[in-house]
């Protein structure tokens, strides 16, 4: 059944970020394996809210599956229905789509996928994206593969049943080494819970431990909810196999210099996670104490734009001695109220989201900080409310450097040009935006304030920034066969 609308929407305002598209969890060896996985993907909700599923293993039943559109706490809070889901066995998919139907998703696109191989199951949820998708599906369909699925990651399934390898695991690597793009990836057999990351490793992927058993998640924030210990990263490159007898690691890919998403630290983990051994929140602080040092101006107040620009905000007013304050305020119940709003409540736009203090703004010479600027929109939607308010000035400090190039590894992007900062200088920006000044954090101070005390190594990146640099890690071959022109590196 294909499903025509999409019964959940975002709202326009969210239009105007990088949004990163799943989070994926796994558990083995802990009772109600489902349960646990529920509450790993309710915490890892901010990673994709359109959809949501979890597969569950019990030696009575076999494989279980439920696949839902929604929030996680709509759908798998049911006892009935988490009573479907029986075993000590468990992954889960939380979901915005990068491929697959993307704005009007189908069921079907929903993961964990499913495969049934002659020595037994295997389900398997994805996080990233397939850069040479197109290519494969061809390919495949040709040789008599048929496709349940839009997702690019429904490849995998039908390379993993071409592979003549006699386990799962060994015919996933087969798999996976045909496959080019970002992947980290959970699945499981009957008795087996696996873990991949990609050889750069583009997307993270945790390792926990839960008494006997052992959890695998996107984020570790997503090990706290359920009071699971966090173990280590699964490394670029690793394959891990859990089973009784504990876990065991496999490199089945070339080695190669390591390339996460720096994007990770700015915007999409949350800052509660620790990423790369360093705590999110320390990281953003850090960024906004970068900002402060590269691009200083006297200002009254230094204010975030909610929520996602909080920590540079302190970090900026710690390192420049402006006060911080909460001169917007973010209505946390904005929620679902509004799924299909009439044109008169989508006009309001920010609004609906964002309120300024008005009392604390009035007179003030303001500097907002915000995560990124990506069409513009949502900025100057802000910088109106907050003259509206009666601020004397408004300076913009933004915790990313400006964001020119599309993500093609997992991150929901526009296109190339309805990215502002690829039709603008800065300065151009910044009169586009109508504010006193616009001031972008440097790659390399962004890249001191991941750890990297040095800075870019502009010969080997020591992360993938191609969504500033527009230096690719991995070619993004199937959209450069669609017309999609790569930056020519000197
Ligand atoms: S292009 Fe940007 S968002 Fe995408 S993986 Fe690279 S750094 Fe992250």
């Amino acid at each position: 059944m294909r499903h025509l609308m999409p019964p959940f929407r975002s709202h326009p305002f969210d239009d105007d970020k990088l949004r990163e598209e799943c989070g994926v969890f796994g558990v083995i060896g802990a009772a109600d394996a489902a349960n646990f996985t529920a509450l790993g993907l309710h915490a890892l909700q901010h990673r994709g809210q359109e959809a949501g599923g979890i597969v569950a293993y019990h030696p009575n039943s076999g494989f279980n599956s439920v696949r839902r559109f929604g929030y996680v706490r709509d759908n798998f809070t049911r006892a009935s229905l988490m009573e479907t889901l029986p075993g000590e066995l468990a992954i889960g998919h939380v979901r915005y789509s990068t491929t697959g139907s993307k704005g009007a998703t189908a069921i079907r696109d929903v993961q964990p996928f499913f495969g049934e191989f002659s020595m037994g199951g295997c389900a398997f949820a994805h996080n990233g994206n397939l850069t040479n998708a197109d290519a494969l599906r061809r390919e495949l369909i040709e040789r008599g593969s048929i496709f349940q699925s839009s997702s690019d990651s429904e490849c995998i399934i039908h390379l993993m049943a071409r592979s003549i390898q006699s386990n799962i695991p060994e015919r996933m690597k087969d798999a996976l080494r045909r496959v080019e793009g970002a992947f980290s990836i959970v699945a499981m057999t009957r008795s087996k819970l696996i873990g991949v990351r990609d050889a750069l490793g583009v997307r993270p992927l945790m390792l926990g431990k839960i008494g006997d058993g052992w959890v695998l998640s996107s984020e570790t924030c997503a090990l706290d909810i359920i009071g699971a210990e966090f173990v280590r990263e699964i490394e670029p490159g690793e394959m891990v196999v859990i089973n009784g007898k504990g876990v065991q690691s496999y490199w089945p890919f070339q080695k190669i210099p390591a390339r996460p998403c720096i994007f990770e630290h700015v915007y999409f983990s949350r800052p509660d996670s620790i990423l790369g051994g360093r705590s999110v929140y320390e990281t953003r602080r850090q960024i906004g104490v970068e900002l402060a040092i590269e691009a200083p101006i006297e200002a009254d107040l230094v204010c975030p734009v909610p929520d996602s620009g909080t920590p540079a905000a302190i970090g900026y007013s710690q390192q420049s001695g402006i006060p911080y304050a909460m001169g917007i305020i973010r209505n946390q119940y904005m929620g679902r109220t509004f799924i299909e709003p009439t044109e008169q409540i989508r006009n309001m736009g920010v609004r609906l989201k964002l309120n300024v203090n008005r009392a604390l703004i009035k007179g003030k010479r303001v500097i907002l900080v915000d995560d990124s600027v990506v069409r513009g929109t949502t900025s100057r939607k802000i910088k109106e409310m907050v003259l509206d308010a009666g601020a004397a000035e408004v300076h913009f400090r933004i915790a990313s450097p400006p964001t020119e190039w599309p993500c093609f590894y997992g991150v929901d992007t526009p296109d190339r040009d309805a990215l502002l900062a690829s039709n603008m200088s800065a300065e151009e920006m910044r009169v586009h935006l109508e504010v006193d000044s616009l001031k972008f954090v440097t790659l390399d101070g962004l890249y001191r304030a991941v750890g990297e005390a040095r800075g870019r190594e502009k010969n080997c990146p020591q992360y993938c920034d191609a969504c500033f640099s527009g230096e690719y890690p991995v070619r993004p071959s199937d959209r450069i066969n669609r017309g999609f022109k790569i930056r020519e590196l000197a």
